[in-house]
């Protein structure tokens, strides 16, 4: 059984039954993780206001098998627009367990910031979590300018490429 203890950007939330739910936490030690937190959709909840979305807290998981959110506290809470988009970026972006100081300074800086131009360049997010586009061109017809992020195949691709691929808004991020 580990314990760690580290900064982290709440993401998501992914409700389990009516008292529990997994935390899709941005963590600086471990990278992308969830971690099941009993109890906090439970009214009662002490952790429920620290863990909401977009706030930086700082957290106690357990790791006996499968992680377990245990304590923890809300460092700031941030309201800005683009956030939320950063966070479903990071979330369908980041590599789980795998901690990256270049891209967690980055990504904290333009948090705290609370400036919606850098939270809004959604391109530089891309980059500083490892994905550089190789041009400023389309990867797959290599003509039309990159526009879209396309998760499934963790590629820059045009606004043509992206409707003649038939991909869903799920699939894909605006840049
Ligand atoms: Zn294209």
């Amino acid at each position: 059984m580990s314990e760690y203890y580290t900064e982290a950007l709440v993401l998501d939330w992914e409700e389990v039954n009516n008292s529990d739910a997994f935390v899709h936490l941005y963590t600086q030690k471990l990278g992308k993780v969830r971690a099941k937190a009993v109890g906090i959709r439970k009214i009662t909840s002490k952790l429920a206001g620290h863990f909401q979305p977009l706030n930086f807290v700082n957290v106690r998981l357990v790791d006996g098998g499968s992680l377990l959110l245990v304590d923890g506290l809300s460092i700031k809470k941030i309201k800005l627009t683009g956030a939320l988009i950063a966070a479903r970026i990071i979330k369908n972006a980041a590599a789980e367990f795998q901690p990256d100081p270049v891209a967690w300074n980055f990504i904290k800086a333009i948090f705290m910031s609370e400036d919606e131009a850098k939270l809004g360049n959604f391109l530089m997010l891309f980059k500083a979590m490892g994905f550089e586009p190789a041009s400023d061109k389309c990867s797959f017809c290599r003509r039309g300018f990159i526009s879209v992020f396309s998760y499934a195949d963790a590629q820059f691709i045009c606004g043509n490429c992206v409707k003649d691929l038939k991909l869903s808004e799920n699939e894909i991020q605006l840049l």
